[in-house]
């Protein structure tokens, strides 16, 4: 809440910056905020009739952008001379500069709609399940948690929920938090110097929420404290069968500061994951991506994209954005292969694979773990070298294809069977866990960039 006079007190800031002194000290200065109608229109008057006019007719760009930088992008303005200035007076009483204002700027943004969401094999059981939250017929899956690696998608559903719960039921008090926002928040009302009456404002605020989505919950802090809020924020929602709607980069069992009671609370709900988008899903990612930013790019150079880029979608936009840069640079209509393969400039994989060699690996998952080679291939028996040991194995015998027997030499004359238990052990690992697949994705980095 902010009250009226410093909201407007910005907007002429704001103004002051973008049109000339002159006018500035002769059209906006003088321009009193009348009223703000239902948060929605903003009722200025000017102080004469030429100034109204000059306001409508050749700043009102100006004066609607500053508005809506402060305000919100919904917010109509409504400009008065003197006279109808009066009137309105006469009928709706003199309105106080100090009234409160309850701004609501979008926190969604309005790109990231199920309409730009590319629906694949690879996210179709989250698609339907965030497209069932936001029809909110009824709270079905409480809590949603959606889990999946980075840049698959995760916060765009969580704002394509939002940007459908502000089309089609605006009423609803919906509110998108990162972990950390909540945490912060928490925070500040326990050191605030009315601590009592900023707890409960804090709890008044989330307890009477329809809906509450919190992104990356991963980042949930170990402050029991902190913990303690969200849970009970949770269960009052819940209890209330309020939506709550949470995403993570892994299992709600591979949290490790998550408490027990809250890792079952979110295990009641639907868990549904987001895996990495196959080919076709990826090559329509990226086409729908061009057409959002009109970007121009020549069919062979979305497919060799789509093709050498498989883990993560933020990474495809990002090549696709500097294909498109470099072709903009040399006045292109469109960016052919050249601009890709300067783009991608020898960063891809299999190139980068050959040569490799057993002792490079080996020495790439000493660094990642910060462990010694003699240790990785020794006989200690800690987890801490148990696991690294194991991915150095896996990644020799899927990278390189050497036979097990000749792995098992490298590990200090380790028994091809127990190469094999370590391999497949991982290669099983990988399909469930996220830490695990974090690992691999970055030793690869690692081992291609040397
Ligand atoms: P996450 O939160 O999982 O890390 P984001 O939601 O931020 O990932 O997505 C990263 C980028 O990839 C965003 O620009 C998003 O719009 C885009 N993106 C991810 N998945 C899709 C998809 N299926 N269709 C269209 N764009 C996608
Ligand atoms: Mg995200």
């Amino acid at each position: 809440m902010k009250d009226l006079s410093t909201l407007w007190k910005a907007v002429l800031d704001k103004l002051e910056l973008t049109v000339s002194n002159v006018s500035f000290i002769m059209w906006f200065r003088p321009i009193k905020v009348i009223d703000f109608v239902d948060n929605k229109t903003l009722i200025l008057s000017a102080n004469t009739t030429s100034a109204k006019n000059q306001l409508s007719r050749n700043y009102f760009d100006k004066l609607s952008s500053a508005v809506n930088d402060i305000f919100d992008a919904d917010v109509m303005i409504e400009i008065l001379d003197p006279s109808e200035e009066m009137e309105y007076v006469k009928e709706h009483g003199e309105q106080t500069s100090e009234k409160e204002v309850n701004i609501n700027k979008n926190p969604f943004n309005p790109k990231y709609t199920f309409d730009n969401f590319v629906v694949g094999d690879s996210n179709k059981f989250v698609y339907t399940a965030a497209r069932a939250v936001a029809e909110h017929s009824g709270v079905k899956f409480n809590p949603l948690f959606i889990y999946g690696g980075s840049g698959l998608g995760k916060t765009h559903l969580l704002h394509a929920i939002g940007n459908y719960y502000r089309e089609y039921f605006p009423t609803l008090n919906v509110r998108y938090v990162t972990c950390e926002q909540f945490a912060n928040e928490y925070i500040d009302s326990l050191g605030s110097p009315t601590k009592n009456k900023a707890i409960l404002e804090f709890r008044t605020k989330y307890r009477n929420l329809d809906v509450l989505m919190v992104d990356d919950i991963q980042f949930i802090s170990k402050k029991i404290q902190t913990q303690e809020e969200f849970f009970n924020t949770f269960n009052e929602l819940y209890m209330a069968s309020k939506q709550i709607i949470i995403t993570s980069d892994r299992p709600p069992k591979e949290i490790e500061t998550l408490t027990d009671r809250l890792r079952s609370r979110f295990t009641s709900g639907l868990i549904q994951d987001i895996q990495h988008p196959e080919l076709e899903t990826r090559i329509a990612i990226l086409r729908k991506k061009c057409q959002i930013e009109k970007y121009s790019v020549d069919d062979d150079v979305i497919d060799y994209i789509a093709e050498h880029i498989n883990s993560n979608v933020r990474e495809l936009e990002g090549m696709l954005a500097k294909v498109h840069f470099l072709a903009s640079l040399s006045n292109k209509s469109s960016a052919t292969m050249d601009e890709a393969l300067e783009a991608f400039d020898g960063q891809i994989e299999e190139d980068k694979n050959e040569g490799l060699s057993p002792d490079e690996i080996i020495e790439a998952v000493c660094k990642y773990f910060d462990i010694t080679k003699q240790d990785i291939i020794g006989k200690k028996k800690s987890k801490e070298i148990v696991e690294p040991r194991m991915i150095a194995i896996y990644l020799i015998s899927e990278i390189l294809e050497i036979p097990l027997v000749s792995i098992g030499k490298i590990f200090g004359g380790r028994d091809h069977t127990t190469i094999m238990h370590s391999r497949d052990k991982i290669a099983d690992e990988i399909k469930t866990s996220h830490k695990i697949q974090g690992y691999i994705s970055e030793i690869k980095k690692m081992l291609q960039s040397e």
